[in-house]
């Protein structure tokens, strides 16, 4: 039931022009959420009337509660409901009698009737969405977890509770207005136009009762830097802006991310179905570390379709895994046609997109439901800050009778709320951060949140100059006489440049390998030979770097496996940086002549 219906815009003003809500459906148990939301919206400064029958004539919060909507003595702007679909349209009458102008369904609650009713008399209708969670994302406090907003400013003041800023807002979809804005207002204390680092390890609560909304959820906030930083949640924000998405959760590292974004689905005896050519390190994490917790990976060619469908109808399998531009060797995955195979099985599809990076493709758009990067490449971009990110498309069901129980059950470390109940769409998101981040601990510094959200505000004009760059020098390497062959997808007999075209907005990334006719002695001589190329352990940095899998990154796994991730050991892995393209060539030119 998720939806893009309601613009982020709408919900501001909504949210910006009414003052009083009636609340249907209120409850006295503070662990519902009908009761977190009254008390967050009253924190928020709305004038909040509960109604609900059995409730009528005692307390909530401390307000009156009425037996119904007619019964209340003040005039009311908006009706929040949380009753079953077929109570709504009686609700839309008597919300239409009291000359409310909103009628507000909540998560899971929609009535067709009830929608057009109260449209034709002119009042605004949304449903399926939470106002607590809607304007905790668009009017947050600052640095209050990593949710999207699709709006922007370079206004001071955008971030207030005095719930009258809709006019502050600018609205963009295009990556490089979102990679220098998103996220990244002025600081509302300060104004500072640089985002600042806030480098604290802990947030003051404003009273005890604002503590143990903290604590118990009810409300969106910092508590303590292992689950979130304001400087982290800026970055954030801006991932998930460029990414189509609904929020992210920033870690210390790719691994980390690949650690995180697994933990939500998977318990002992769960399984993976993940494609056998990935990075190496994370064919090592996920066969022996994660396996040690229980956690399986079945290994699959990504380009067999009927492969990977046998091997997903695994009961146990609780997800699909892909790079969407594979390291080293360039793959392209057909993204599509992953997430179809996907969702029959009911599983959601996790693309890395550390090598294409949202410059060249949103996997989002082509129905991926978690994205993970390691932020430590291209994002950060100047080979500085480690980092990864979880990404949280926000389209996936996870009530889908699949058993993803962390989302679904009740979770006893949060007096027993349920994830997906309670938050809907921001609930796999939420969950990476209440819950993983908490208990694994595997955080990001804010000096490095602040790093990669400068490297960010470049990401566009890098990647395109990493590409330019990178098909002349794939194009001169193509034609020497000691390289056997060039793995990049931007050649037309490349079998992934189909896939390339389809996906990949401009450009074919940066990194690929070449094989070369000298052997494993002769692919170690020509690394040593490079003078511009910088011999290392990593790719997506400005600089041009160079490096053998076989006798480095790929050292510890057997020659099948070196072989099946592309790395076997006349293979040389290349990363084109920025320098000037005829540098590059040069380098690489008299390290091979020199042969
Ligand atoms: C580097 C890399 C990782 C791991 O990221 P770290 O930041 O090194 O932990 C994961 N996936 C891909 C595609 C990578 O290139």
């Amino acid at each position: 039931m998720n939806d893009d219906k309601f613009s982020d815009l709408k919900i501001a003003n909504i949210l910006s022009s009414v003052k009083t809500i009636a609340v249907v459906g209120a409850s006295n148990n503070w662990k519902r959420p009908s009761n977190f939301v009254m008390k967050y919206l009253q924190r928020k400064g709305y004038k909040i009337i509960p109604v609900n029958p059995k409730e009528a004539g005692k307390e909530i919060h401390n307000e009156l509660c009425y037996a119904s909507l007619k019964d209340i003595p003040i005039s009311i702007d908006m009706v929040d409901v949380f009753r079953k679909s077929d109570e709504c349209l009686e609700l839309a009458k008597d919300t239409i009698k009291i000359k409310a102008k909103v009628f507000w369904m909540q998560i899971g609650i929609f009535n067709s009737e009830a929608n057009d009713l109260v449209l034709k008399n002119n009042l605004d209708c949304i449903y399926n969405r939470c106002p607590k969670i809607e304007h905790s994302r668009i009017f947050g406090e600052l640095g209050s977890g990593g949710f999207y907003s699709k709006l922007i400013s370079s206004k001071k003041n955008k971030l207030s509770n005095n719930n009258d800023n809709s006019g502050n807002f600018f609205k963009s979809n295009n990556i490089e207005t979102l990679s220098i804005h998103a996220g990244t207002s002025p600081d509302p204390i300060t104004g500072a136009r640089s985002f600042p680092i806030y480098q604290s390890t802990a947030f003051a609560f404003d009273d005890s009762e604002h503590a143990a909304s903290l604590y118990n959820l009810q409300e969106n906030g910092n508590i303590y830097g292992r689950l979130s930083n304001p400087t982290t949640a800026a970055l954030e924000q801006k991932i998930a802006a460029l990414d189509n998405a609904v929020g992210s959760c920033c870690v210390s590292s790719g691994h980390a991310a690949q650690l995180i974004a697994l933990y939500p689905l998977l318990s002992p005896g769960k399984k993976i179905v993940a494609s056998s050519k990935l990075y190496g390190g994370s064919i090592t994490q996920f066969t022996k570390s994660f396996k040690s917790f229980g956690w399986e990976t079945d290994l699959v060619d990504i380009t067999n379709y009927d492969e990977i469908k046998q091997a997903i109808k695994a009961k146990n399998v609780r997800a699909l895994f892909a790079e969407s531009l594979s390291n080293p060797e360039g793959v392209v995955s057909d993204i599509e046609k992953l997430s179809e195979l996907a969702h029959n099985e009911g599983i959601p599809l996790i693309i890395d997109n550390t090598m294409a990076t949202q410059a060249i493709c949103q996997p989002a758009n082509y129905g991926a439901d978690i994205i993970i990067y390691s932020t430590t490449k291209f994002l950060s971009g100047h080979g500085n800050a480690m980092g990864g990110c979880v990404v949280d498309a926000g389209k996936f069901d996870w009530n889908n009778g699949r058993d993803f129980e962390k989302l679904t059950e009740p979770d006893t470390s949060y007096h027993g709320i349920k994830f997906f109940e309670t938050f809907g769409n921001l609930a796999y998101i939420n969950f990476c951060h209440a819950s993983a981040l908490r208990d694994l601990g595997t955080t990001m510094s804010p000096f490095n949140a602040y790093l990669t959200l400068t490297g960010i505000e470049t990401l566009n004009l890098r990647m395109q100059k990493h590409m330019s760059n990178a098909d002349e020098v794939a194009n001169f390497l193509i034609k020497h006489d000691k390289v056997d062959s060039v793995s990049w997808s931007g050649f037309q007999k490349n079998k992934s440049y189909q896939l390339a075209k389809k996906y990949f907005k401009f450009g074919f990334g940066s990194v690929f390998t070449i094989s070369v006719k000298a052997g494993f002695d002769g692919a170690k001589k020509i690394v040593e030979n490079c003078n511009l190329f910088s011999h290392l352990a990593n790719v997506g940095d400005t600089k041009s770097l160079i490096i053998h899998p076989a006798s480095t990154t790929h050292r510890q796994l057997n020659p099948k496996e070196r072989e099946i991730s592309g790395a076997e050991d006349n293979v040389i892995r290349l990363s084109i940086g920025l320098e000037h393209s005829d540098d590059i060539i040069k380098d690489l030119k008299v390290s091979l002549d020199n042969l």
